[in-house]
């Protein structure tokens, strides 16, 4: 098609786009002249994990190779090339008595992809996001120059770019700091708490959360390392998984790391991604018809067990345990089923200071969504809800920038198709109800949502996007179909 190559996003939209690599500064600059002087858009592409088509374009792809360097840990930073994997990065860390604070759950994940959306994970509660954890990284602007970027320097940068879906330039080197955790041989203890209904997931997560500070660690001034006051008694993970059975049953998950010399492994199969069993569940509730079989077996069979005990696994299993899924994809994919996806993500906000009135909000919420699920009889493959405390910082594009809020996601997955029409409509009903009461939808997963109400909730995000285009990509050359449908002001 015209020299065009077909690219197929994580949740399997296809768009066919003019594919161009490049492993150094002088490729890149070549490939953003040539897409330039042939009037096309352009998307840079790290690790091929983004829900949506985030990393796509309809004019040229330009997908990154090498930057993968890894740096020593030092001070409790590394430095990293934008193209190294997460999986890699871990590696390291693990190695120094260190671990990065907020991991995503897919290891394949780039260090550029993830600062560009300013990924969140299960620490998220007690950690913030990733970009709160970002020092400095080096950007190439469309005018061809690198320029360091942190927060005393280019700073409207450093906010612009993180969470900016590479929407200004191409991130190439970042450092971060990391927790310092004093082993090495750092394992995850994981108690798993059942529950039964809608009203008891919102009761045990919000409570457990009360007086807990809304919004995320705090800064310190640039100069001073911002993160000394996160320790490891401060972190901890929570989250809850909800699977649509008949009784809407589920667990909250409480995790923390601890020393491996001083546990014995007691791995749960939930952070099992490569256990045979594990995927073989995964791929039972990727099927309508035999997802309810997934789900007993799931709950009754696998989390009975579970509850006598903690669970302790692997730093690597329980961080990437997404790396089943992904896996499975991948198997059925090469067997030629479509393999289709959807996955969005809404931030409910807590309501200040008053415990009961956020658990009525969120209740709502979900129970006003598993009513328009079961009128229309779809029924997602999982949902889950974790708490997003607010940020202070200004990243562009952040779904909590000054908006603390639990994540609410909704995942349907079907092994034979790749469209879901009716699901999609659903997701803009649930966006409806996330804007009528004051919340967002994260743009980092897929985003079906009207967009001049997209625009609404993110209006300083956007004012400042358009600020930051008109200095740095007058042109608009960096813009794609997703910007179009989700900030059409500042596509081109
Ligand atoms: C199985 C799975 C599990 C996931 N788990 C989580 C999770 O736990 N938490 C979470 O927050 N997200 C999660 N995600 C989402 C994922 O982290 C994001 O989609 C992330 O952006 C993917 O990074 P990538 O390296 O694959 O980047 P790509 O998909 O290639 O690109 C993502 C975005 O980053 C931009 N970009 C990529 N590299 C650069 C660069 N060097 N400079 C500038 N811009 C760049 C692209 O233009 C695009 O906008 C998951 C996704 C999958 C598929």
């Amino acid at each position: 098609m015209n020299g065009k190559t077909r690219l197929t996003a994580y949740s399997g939209q296809e768009v066919w786009a003019h594919l161009r690599e490049a492993d150094s500064v002088a490729g890149i600059v070549a490939h953003l002249e040539e897409a330039r002087s042939r009037g096309w858009t352009v998307s840079f592409r790290g690790g091929q994990m983004s829900f949506d088509t985030q990393a796509l374009n309809e004019g040229m792809v330009i997908q990154l190779r090498g930057f993968d360097q890894i740096g020593e840990v030092a001070a409790s930073t590394i430095t990293v090339g934008a193209l190294a994997t997460w999986g890699a990065i871990v590696a390291k860390a693990k190695r120094a008595g260190h671990v990065p604070y907020v991991l995503v759950s897919s290891s394949e994940t780039t260090a550029g992809g993830t600062l560009a959306t300013n990924a969140l994970s299960r620490f998220t509660p007690t950690c913030g996001k990733e970009g709160t954890h970002v020092v400095s990284f080096s950007l190439l602007t469309l005018a061809g120059v690198v320029l360091r970027c942190s927060r005393s320097e280019n700073s409207e940068l450093f906010f612009g770019v993180i969470a900016g879906f590479g929407y200004l330039g191409v991130v190439l080197e970042i450092t971060y700091q990391l927790l310092s955790v004093g082993f090495s041989n750092i394992v995850v203890e994981t108690e798993f708490e059942r529950f039964s209904g809608l009203r008891s997931l919102t009761e045990l997560l919000v409570t457990e959360l009360e007086g807990q500070p809304a919004s995320g660690p705090n800064r310190a001034p640039p100069e001073v390392n911002p993160l000394e006051h996160v320790t490891l008694a401060d972190t901890h993970a929570i989250s809850a998984v909800v699977y649509m059975n008949a009784e809407r049953q589920g667990f909250v998950m409480r995790s923390r790391y601890v020393d491996g010399d001083t546990v014995e492994l007691k791995p749960s199969l939930f952070h099992q991604p490569s256990s045979v069993l594990h995927r073989a569940l995964q791929a039972l509730i990727m099927n309508d018809q035999i997802r309810p079989i997934g789900y007993e077996l799931m709950m009754n069979l696998f989390m009975k067990s579970q509850e006598k005990s903690a669970a302790v696994d692997e730093l690597e299993g329980f961080t990437f345990f997404q790396n089943g899924n992904d896996a499975v994809k991948r198997f059925f994919r090469g067997l030629g089923f479509p393999m289709g996806i959807r996955q969005q993500t809404y931030v409910i906000p807590v309501v200040a200071g008053d415990a009961a009135a956020t658990r009525d909000k969120l209740a709502s919420f979900l129970e006003r969504a598993d009513a328009l699920l079961d009128a229309r009889g779809i029924v997602p493959a999982l949902i889950d809800v974790l708490y997003l405390p607010g940020e202070a910082e200004p990243f562009v594009f952040s779904s909590t920038r000054g908006l603390a809020g639990y994540a609410v996601t909704f995942t349907f997955e079907e092994l034979t198709r790749v469209t879901f029409p009716e699901e999609e409509q659903l997701l803009i009903e649930f966006s409806r109800m996330a804007f009528a009461v004051g919340g967002r939808v994260h743009l980092v997963k897929n985003v079906h949502a009207d967009s001049s109400e997209l625009e609404q909730s993110y209006a300083a995000g956007v004012a400042q996007m358009l600020g930051l285009k008109a200095v740095h990509d007058p042109t608009r050359l960096l813009s794609n179909g997703f910007l179009s449908r989700v900030f059409p002001s500042l596509a081109r």
